[in-house]
């Protein structure tokens, strides 16, 4: 027995290295608020505060799980699945979400394995049917969207940065110690931590709800500032296609698509690129795509809300001084 909700939806909170939680894991606890009652679990050092529990309940968590794990700091993964394995042992979950980065999906696959549960991997969408939780994704470079659900048992789901937006209702909970018995299962010891800060005024490209990308039609790195100055104006990340990555007008951290960062902003600005498919792999899922090329038969146009056929240096100018007098 339990007495947690029935339809209760375990949700891994993702904190930052300073214990604050991430964007994701509000989007997280949105999208569980939607076909379900969501449970947080917020897995951290025992010497931190109750912060990031507090945000857990103000983003819509209705139960917040804490685990302090002593070996948080310096043990890789391992903490974290003996944790989210406790908790899943007493929400008895109907799903549970994690963030698709880089330590969800480690996370995820291990805890998937320990609990012989199914794992769905970059889902863009969640849904309920009669017969439990569904994934969406969008597969083969955006070309099809296709849905999973698990035959058996809770589907453990990463969730795609991002690609879901529906915030749930501030609650105010009492936060819950759950207390977890240490696997001893084998884990990479880390050494030593250092964070990497890059100082920038402009939103993270990975979660950004706006993203402006130039392709290889900027024609030179001088030129890419149009697109920075279109993302200032918006208050967008920068983004860009590999063929502008690989012609240096920008670093490979902003390369968007099959082999750079998938992202799913509300709205995505494409200057200059073609559309190829490995391009739109990365960027299909946004929710208003518009694109400026000059050349009408661009393939980007046949993903795009509004398009305009056109030269960038000449429309963008023109649409940033628009914007500029519609603020003003
Ligand atoms: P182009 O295809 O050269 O297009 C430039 C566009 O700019 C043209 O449509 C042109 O009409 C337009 N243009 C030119 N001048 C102007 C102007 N003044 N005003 C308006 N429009 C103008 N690509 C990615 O982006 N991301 C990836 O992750 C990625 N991974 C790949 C992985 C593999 C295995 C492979 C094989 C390829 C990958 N590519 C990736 C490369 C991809 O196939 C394309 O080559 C690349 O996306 C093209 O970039 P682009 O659209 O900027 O350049």
């Amino acid at each position: 027995m339990t007495d947690y909700a029935a339809d209760s939806i375990l949700v891994l909170a993702e904190l930052t290295p300073s214990g604050e939680l991430t964007k994701s894991t509000v989007a997280l606890l949105g999208a569980a608020a939607a076909v379900g009652t969501p449970a947080a679990l917020v897995v951290s050092p025992p010497e931190a505060g109750p912060g990031a529990a507090e945000a857990a309940s103000a983003a819509g968590a209705a139960r917040v799980l804490v685990a302090h794990a002593a070996d948080f700091t310096t043990a890789l993964t391992v903490p974290t699945v003996d944790a989210l394995a406790a908790a899943a042992e007493l929400v008895k979950p109907d799903a549970v979400l994690i963030g698709n980065s880089i330590e969800g999906r480690d996370v995820a696959g291990r805890f998937a394995a320990r609990t012989r549960s199914s794992l769905a991997v970059d889902a863009v969408g969640i849904s309920r049917d009669d017969e439990g939780i569904v994934a969406a994704h969008s597969v083969y470079g955006g070309a099809y969207n296709v849905s999973s659900a698990a035959t058996w048992g809770f589907p453990v789901i990463t969730v795609r940065q991002g690609a879901i937006d529906s915030p749930a209702r501030p609650q105010i909970v009492a936060i819950e110690t759950l207390e977890v018995a240490a696997s001893g299962k084998a884990a990479a010891t880390i050494v030593s931590f250092a964070e990497s800060t890059e100082v920038s005024s402009r939103p993270e490209l990975r979660g950004a709800s706006k993203v402006v990308s130039g392709g290889r039609g900027l024609g030179s790195t001088e030129n890419f500032a149009l697109v920075e100055q279109l993302a200032d104006t918006l208050g967008a990340a920068i983004g860009a296609s590999r063929a502008a990555v690989d012609a240096g007008y920008i670093e490979q951290s902003h390369q968007v698509g099959q082999t750079g960062v998938s992202v799913s902003p509300q709205l995505y600005v494409a200057l200059g690129i073609s559309g190829a498919i490995q391009h739109r792999a990365g960027m299909q899922t946004a929710k208003t795509i518009v694109a400026i090329n000059k050349d009408a038969d661009a393939p980007i146009f046949d993903i795009t809300d509004f398009g305009v056929v056109g030269d960038v240096f000449t429309v963008v100018p023109g649409l940033i001084a628009a914007l500029d007098a519609h603020k003003a």
